[in-house]
This record gives structure tokens, sequence and C-alpha cells, in this order.
């Protein structure tokens, strides 16, 4: 089949390797100049299927509205007087109940499992590499932070994740470069996760996927779906100018030509833009931009900073190791403007790179990016039919993208190629916002 993917971040990238993996015909079609322009450009890289989780947990309410004035607030809520917002935000507290949390949880890290176990037959078969490393530690720094992690700790093993709770002696063995004056209580290790360079994957990977026959349409933006058995596409080509690595504006404007092409099956990978191409269709999704921040940085000594990945659980700031650079990620916020960046943010960031690795990276030459997480206010991901005839959808993977990226793409092509899926597709359906 002939099958139009709109999108190529790390989502649209993996689906299309997957369609033309099975012997279909991907067209990619991205407005940006290259794979994983936007959300999957500098992400903290961290695929440990445990802590896959929904951002909808109980309890989660009460930390937010705690967490409002604190200078180094992990969290930040500015809905503004957008309506859509504030719906998103009910949603998300309703979603918050136990029984839903558990159902959630469970769906996503089944997902979060299976993509893992894709991902590295994937990176097995076609050699990739991709600046990956294996650990990732959660750094507890007193007893309060040890004491507030022990539910979430018990909830691992109750579903067979092999956590293990370390003392400071082993996670300064397994991080030797961790500061030795930051106080540090304890820390948290699954063995199996690991932490990527996803925009680099993505680069790889479209490749692979070309070379089983995948096309890749750059500058090239889906205006509408006219949804049928063969679906047309409406398409605006503004060539393949000069939009910058990801950090800039849209592709470079040279004379847009407007034209409608037929495929026999359209999949929308577009993260949170996918609403303008869906709401005209009546598919209203609660899909919510939830910006975070990156700094990246090459490291002063490469014998220095972390050997893979580490995550401070009071300021939830992921440390990465990207090759020769140094990661720092963190930072949610729901609504304020994509191109603004909040300085209380990448202070926090700053800082906890200081206490954890002081020294470590050359700090004259950092690159910033700020970046949305396709979220729904219930964690998991979209993944099947639409509903609309021909129009197929992969979206909506929050926190986890780049972590759930390989098995929802394995998941949509056995899907849309009528097989049954190696793990239940059912609470990945958009059916379920119909419902609630
Ligand atoms: C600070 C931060 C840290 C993160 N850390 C992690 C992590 O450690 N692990 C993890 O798993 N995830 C992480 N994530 C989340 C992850 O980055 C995202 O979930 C993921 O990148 C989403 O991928 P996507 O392909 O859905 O979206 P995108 O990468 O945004 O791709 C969508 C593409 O669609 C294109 N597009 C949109 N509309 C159109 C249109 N109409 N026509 C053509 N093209 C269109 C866009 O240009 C874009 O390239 C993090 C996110 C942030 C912000």
């Amino acid at each position: 089949m002939r099958i139009a993917v709109i999108g190529a971040g790390i989502v649209g990238v993996t689906t299309a390797y997957e369609l033309a993996a099975d012997g279909h015909q991907p067209v990619v079609f991205e407005r940006r100049n290259s794979v994983a322009a936007e959300n999957s450009f500098a992400n903290a890289g961290i695929v440990a299927p445990g802590y896959v989780a929904p951002w909808a947990a109980p309890g989660m309410p009460r930390r937010l509205l705690a967490q409002m004035l604190a200078r180094h607030a992990a969290w930040r809520l500015r809905p503004g007087a957008d309506p859509g917002a504030w719906r998103w935000l009910w949603r998300w507290w309703r979603a918050c109940q136990p029984a839903r949390y558990q159902e959630q949880r469970s769906a996503m890290h089944r997902l979060a499992a299976y993509s893992q176990q894709r991902l590295h037959e994937i990176r097995r078969l076609h050699r990739l590499d991709y600046e990956r490393s294996e650990g990732y530690l959660v750094l507890l720094r007193g007893e309060r932070d040890v004491a507030l992690a022990m539910p979430g700790l018990e909830l691992l093993r109750q579903m067979e994740v092999p956590a293990q709770l370390l003392d400071p002696q082993h996670c300064r063995e397994r991080e030797p470069h961790l500061h030795p004056d930051t106080p540090l209580s304890a820390g948290i290790a699954v063995p199996g996760d690991e932490v990527g360079n996803c925009r680099q994957f993505a680069h790889l990977l479209r490749e692979e996927a070309q070379r089983l026959g995948a096309r890749f349409e750059f500058g090239t933006e889906a205006l509408a779906i006219d949804p049928d058995t063969r679906p047309i596409l409406l398409l605006e080509a503004r060539g393949a100018g000069s939009g910058g690595p990801g950090l800039g504006g849209p592709a470079e404007a040279v004379a847009p030509k407007r034209r409608r092409e037929q495929f026999d099956a359209v999949v929308v990978c577009a993260a949170v833009p996918s609403l303008k191409l869906l709401e005209p269709l009546g598919m209203g999704l609660p899909l919510m931009p939830v910006h975070g921040y990156s700094l990246s940085a090459a490291l002063r000594n490469h014998e220095r900073g972390p050997l893979s990945a580490v995550m401070d659980e009071r300021y939830k700031v992921v440390i990465s190791r990207q090759g020769s650079r140094v990661r720092v990620a963190g930072g949610a916020e729901l609504g304020g403007a994509p191109e603004r960046h909040s300085q209380a943010v990448l202070a926090t960031l700053y800082k906890v790179l200081h206490d954890w690795f002081p020294g470590a990276a050359q700090l004259q030459q950092v690159q910033v990016w700020k970046g949305a997480r396709p979220m729904l206010p219930d964690g998991p991901p979209v993944i099947g039919a639409s509903g609309a005839p021909g129009v197929w959808l992969n979206l909506g993977h929050g926190a986890s993208g780049w972590a759930l990226a390989c098995g929802s793409a394995r998941l949509l092509a056995d899907q849309l190629n009528r097989r049954s899926p190696a793990i239940d597709a059912g609470a990945f359906l958009a059916a379920r916002f119909a419902r609630r």
C-alpha cells in the first residue's frame, strides 16, 4: 500500500520504518527540513520502561499545588484564559484516581517494555550507533526524598520491575563522578534501563527506512485530510529551505506549491499540531503541549560527567551523557509560549548540573532547547484507527515518546495490516476519549 505518514519526529520515522519493513511504500511529509527537528530534537534520551507512567497520578494535584510557589518548581501551570487548557486539567485531575492510574500505568509499562525490546531488535539488525549507554540512576538527596520514593518503589516491585534501592556508596560506584559534597541518601536503579540520542537514532533509522523503500518529503506541510477508503491529502510544499537545525522556524519560504494526493491510508504522527488536521474531521483529542527544556554542552573532560544518566528526584531533572556531551533536561510547563524561555527553569537545570557534576561541562557554549511533550491527560498515547475511513493515528506520547516509539510503530503497523499485535492495543484507542 502507498501510505502517507504526516510528521517525521521519532514517532513518524519509526512508523515509516515499520511500514516499509512490512513491504508498504510509506511517503513521509514533514514541514521542517529534517527528521526530529521539533520535539524529538534534544530530549533527555531515557529509555526506562519502569518509569514510563502517566503524569495523572494519585496525589499529583496536591504536589503540584504545593510546588506552585517554589523557586525550583518542577511543574508550572500557566493555563491563562485558554479554555482548552482548563478542560485538559479537569480531565487530568479526574484521571488521577487510583484505579484509573493503575490501569493506565500498566498499559504504558507494557508498551514501554515491548518498545524497548523492538528498539533492541532494530539496533542489532542494522548495527545502529546512537550514543547509547546502559544505566539510569534516580538520586534521592535526603531521607524525606527516600520516604517519598518508597510507594513508587513498591509499585515497581508489584509490576515485577526489578528495581534496586542502593546506598550512597553503590550509587557512587555506578556514577563515580557524582560530586561528593552534594548530600545523597540513596538511589534507585533498574537493570536494563538505558539512555541514547533520540535524534541521532531518528536520522539513522530514516536511512534504513529509505533503503526499505520509504520516501521523505521535507519542507512539505499537510494542510487537510479528506478521509475515504483512499484518503486524499492537501499538501503545501515550500521546498527544502534552511529551517535551521531544529531550533528555529519553519522551512524557508520559496513560492509554496499546493497539490492533492491520494493514498491507500494516512497515518498522523504530527504530535500536537495533529489537532489542526483532526478537528475538522470531528476529532477533538485532548492533546496539550507540556513544555520542557534541555541544555547540552561538550564535556570538559570525557572522563568526567555521568557515565550514563541520573535523575534528581527532588527537582525532576535528568543529567544524561550523549556521547562527548552532557545534557540536562527538565521543567514542565502547561501553557506559556513556545518561544519564551523561563529563566527560572533554566536556572534550576544549571543548579542541578552544578550540584552533581560541577565543572564537567563547557558552559561557554550551551545549546538551549525548549520542546513540547505532546500530552494526553490520562497518559497513554493514541495508536490505531481514528474512526474516519483511511485515517490512522500514532500520537500523544507525552514525556516518553522516545521510549515508546518503536513499540507504538510496530503496534500501528500490525493493526493497519489487520495482524494481531504482540500486546493488547485496547488501552491506546482514540475511542477512550469519546467514552469519558
Ligand atoms: C525536556 C524534554 C525531555 C524529554 N525526555 C524524554 C526522555 O528522556 N525519554 C522519552 O522517551 N521522551 C522524552 N521526551 C518526550 C519526547 O521528546 C516526545 O514524546 C517525542 O519527541 C514526541 O515525538 P513525536 O514524533 O510525536 O513528535 P515530534 O518530534 O514533534 O514530531 C512531529 C513532527 O510533525 C511535524 N508536523 C506537524 N504538523 C505537520 C503537518 N501538518 N505537516 C507536516 N509535518 C507536520 C513537526 O514538524 C514534527 O517534526 C522529552 C521531552 C521534553 C520536552
